[in-house]
């Protein structure tokens, strides 16, 4: 496709007008103020008027299949969320529920303009799947709970990290990864996290963790291992030895930020998730002055409820603000760079993120003919102050369209729809059986 006479967000987040930017492949081959050399060598030109393009966005912590659950468990403290909603309903999802499920993530991720994200479940073949019909990228893991102190190795579900290893990782030309994962400290043990981490480490993966959500969290973990944080405790099992993307730490304290950034650890943070459940702001303007990479995620769909990345975006920059009571904390670019290049670093994915030549044509247009765009003074402060999910008109991944115009190319929508729908509908028919 060659994107002619548009606007854009370049490389070094600067706007740019008029600008011609050519995808050969699934590679940006020409980035440029005037037409390409081989301009009749592209396919389809697309008329860039009133439109901006900018690197599409990577979700750096989600569950795609709880868009199940979407609506289903409200208004409750997070233990009784977790404990009497999520999990009793999550335990009649069987794999089929988690394709359908995640497809529909998929769907409305690429409507929002996000292309990849880094995924944390069951049922990873299913997954994989979806994410692979819907032409999208994905780090997947799964996410042992794990209370009896013994290996991985004598747990079922180390058969689905072998098989994530040996069949998902790689599947659809390199689109999706199969990582490790404890689900987290409080839901975990010494010798089964010392194994997980010691297994990424063999198979030279990365890993992902919730840590330091709650304060309680944090205060249970110092109790149980001689002081120590949920940072200080990963780090003395050697998880921090290989890329490492903790989800939420919004109660890290000013050790656990400079022990993160020593170890370059990246902080996934799920603005809308931690109000939802009311589990507290993160220290992301103290995260990204010690220098470590701050990402942005969605969570699950019980406690968003949508994966309009922008919203995430505009509460990264807005929430420290009014929180620390600093006007100059986070700064638009900062908040556009964990929402695009630092959630494709920490998927390892070094050749995404920027609306540069070489890199993958992951990217996304947004219409900016609206009221709301006008004036440009600043046009990324509009982005993320101003800016919507749903002005995306095309999302594009490794060079193909995965959505455009209220239409998705690799995606059966109604389909996918119904099948939630119907399927919401028979778990919750079956926990009423139960009386649960
Ligand atoms: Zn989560």
């Amino acid at each position: 496709m060659l994107f002619k006479n548009i606007g854009i967000i370049d490389e070094n987040f600067d706007y740019r007008q008029n600008c011609w930017v050519g995808t050969k492949d699934d590679t940006i081959s020409y980035v440029g103020e005037s037409e390409p050399a081989d301009a009749d060598e592209y396919g389809e030109v697309y008329e860039g008027k009133e439109k901006l393009l900018i690197p599409a966005l990577y979700n750096a912590h989600s569950h795609a299949p709880m868009t199940l659950l979407r609506g289903y468990a409200e208004n409750l403290p997070l233990q009784a969320w977790l404990e009497q909603k999520c999990w009793p309903f999550e335990g009649k999802m069987n794999g089929d529920d988690n394709y359908w499920a995640t497809l529909l993530s998929c769907a409305e991720m690429a409507r929002y303009g996000c292309v990849s994200f880094s995924d944390m479940y069951y049922f990873s073949p299913d997954r994989a799947r979806a994410v692979d019909d819907a032409g999208m990228k994905a780090n997947l893991c799964t996410s042992p709970l794990a209370f009896e102190p013994k290996p991985i190795q004598e747990y079922p579900v180390f058969a689905e990290m072998e098989d994530g290893i040996a069949n998902i990782d790689g599947m659809g030309e390199g689109r999706i990864k199969f990582e490790g994962c404890i689900h987290a400290e409080y839901t975990n043990n010494d010798v089964t996290a010392k194994s997980v981490f010691d297994w990424a480490r063999e198979h030279n993966t990365r890993l992902h963790v919730h840590v330091s959500e709650t304060k309680s969290e944090v205060e249970d973990c110092r109790n149980r291992h001689d002081g120590k944080s949920p940072v200080q405790w990963l780090d003395s099992l050697g998880a921090f030895e290989v890329p490492f993307v903790a989800a939420h730490c919004v109660w890290v304290d000013d050790d656990d930020i400079a022990l993160m950034a020593k170890k370059g650890v990246t902080v996934a943070h799920n603005p809308a998730s931690n109000m939802k459940l009311a589990s507290g702001f993160a220290p992301i303007a103290k995260l990204l002055e010690a220098g470590v990479n701050v990402a942005l995620g969605t969570d699950g769909m019980a406690s968003n409820n949508n994966h309009d990345m922008f919203q995430d975006m505009y509460l990264t920059a807005m929430l420290p603000k009014g929180h620390d009571l600093d006007p100059t904390a986070v700064t638009p670019k900062q908040a556009f760079n964990a929402a695009t290049r630092a959630g494709a670093i920490a998927q390892g994915r070094e050749d995404c993120g920027l609306l540069k030549e070489g890199f993958r044509a992951d990217l996304a247009v947004l219409d900016v003919s609206g009221p709301s765009w006008c004036p440009v003074n600043d046009m990324l402060t509009n982005v993320v102050y101003a800016g919507h999910g749903s002005d995306v008109v095309l999302t594009m991944c490794d060079g193909r369209v995965v959505y455009r115009d209220g239409a998705w190319p690799t995606i059966d929508i109604d389909r996918v729809k119904a099948e939630v729908a119907a399927r919401t509908v028979r778990i919750q028919s079956e926990l009423a059986e139960q009386g649960a």
